[in-house]
């Protein structure tokens, strides 16, 4: 992605400074004032540790991503052998990696890494995955990670790889800034939203690729550094905003449980889906809200309309997608799926 520079620019949020995108991470924005997820954040962090060694044998000391299972020779009988696998072994900043054990009956499966993440494995066919997100804001380099599934145990090292994010200058206005993002909003958004994020259904819902929620220009990206109204520290933009006429429906990105459906001083009407696993969608700023809290939907349904409400600057669509308290690369969610 190429540098831009944005100057006033209508249809952007202001959103993420304050709430989620500084929220997890202290990396580019540590001035940032978004204390709530700090604290999400630092569970994040204790939750990992360095690299443990798996006491069972036998280990397949592997580097290669695409297949590391091994036998325990002491099998006597004739079960299935779980095959452990990981999407890839090395990433950009701001996707996810995609573990999977199979078959994985009756197994317990964990996983240990240094990566700032603690994966959790779900009962998935027959056998079992986790999602492990790589923040925007980790140094790039080496990490490892060993998955142990009953006795199978497998070592990777996981390339985390730079990437270039758009760069903006962005200038809000007094008033929306004085009528939307007070103490008392951010207080709001943080006591309503933060905890949702570690929500994490034991059930794949999603299906395939994701849908793009809206279509229209793209104004800001996902990662984005922004510098508003001069302040010499940047932010970053947790998603994608979607320019889009007022009233133009948004749709489920993919099937999901309705966690959140109503309107936030902030973020303005806000709908969060639960998709399974941890995996999220939120939408800020429609118009309205077409869906309620502990609603099914499906990939394509309307949770609401476009508009402009919140700390916003013109009607469009603010979509981004989270693990937990990780926010990952929507595009790559429209483009594959996970
Ligand atoms: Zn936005």
């Amino acid at each position: 992605m190429k540098q831009k520079y944005i100057g006033w620019v209508f249809p952007l949020c202001l959103a993420l400074l304050f709430s989620a995108c500084s929220a997890r991470d202290a990396g580019a924005s540590s001035s940032e004032s978004a204390p709530a997820s700090s604290s999400s954040s630092q569970a994040a962090q204790a939750a990992s540790s360095a690299p443990e060694t798996v006491s069972a044998a036998p280990e397949t000391a592997s580097s290669d991503a695409a297949q590391a299972s091994s036998a325990p020779e002491t099998a006597a009988e004739p079960a299935a052998l779980p095959e452990i696998s990981l999407s890839s072994n090395s990433i950009d900043l701001g996707e996810a990696l995609v573990l999977h054990v199979a078959p994985a009956d009756g197994l317990t499966v964990t996983a240990q890494t240094d990566l700032p993440f603690q994966p959790t494995f779900y009962p998935d066919g027959d056998g079992m995955t986790a999602l492990l997100p790589i923040s925007y804001n980790l140094s790039p380099g080496n990490y490892s990670l060993s998955i142990q599934a009953g006795e199978t145990v497998s070592h990777y090292t996981i390339n985390v790889t730079d990437r270039e994010f758009e760069i903006q200058n962005l200038t809000m206005s007094e008033e929306t800034d004085a009528a939307t993002n007070t103490a008392e909003a951010n207080l709001e958004w943080e006591q309503k939203i933060e905890p949702l994020k570690l929500v994490s259904d034991p059930e794949r819902y999603w299906e395939g690729p994701f849908m793009q929620p809206v279509q229209g220009t793209i104004t800001t990206e996902f990662g984005c550094i922004r510098y508003t109204n001069d302040d010499p520290v940047p932010t970053r933009h947790s998603g994608i905003d979607i320019a889009a006429a007022t009233g133009t429906p948004a749709a489920a990105a993919n099937n999901g449980r309705i966690l959140f459906a109503a309107f936030l001083q902030l973020t303005g009407n806000t709908v969060v889906i639960e998709h399974g696993f941890g995996l999220k969608s939120f939408y800020y700023h429609l118009d309205s809200v077409s869906v309620a809290e502990g609603d099914m939907v499906s990939t394509g349904d309307e949770v609401g309309k476009v508009g402009s409400t919140g700390y916003s600057t013109g009607p469009h669509l603010h979509y981004s997608l989270l693990v937990n308290n990780v926010f990952i690369n929507p595009w790559t969610a429209f483009e594959q799926g996970f």
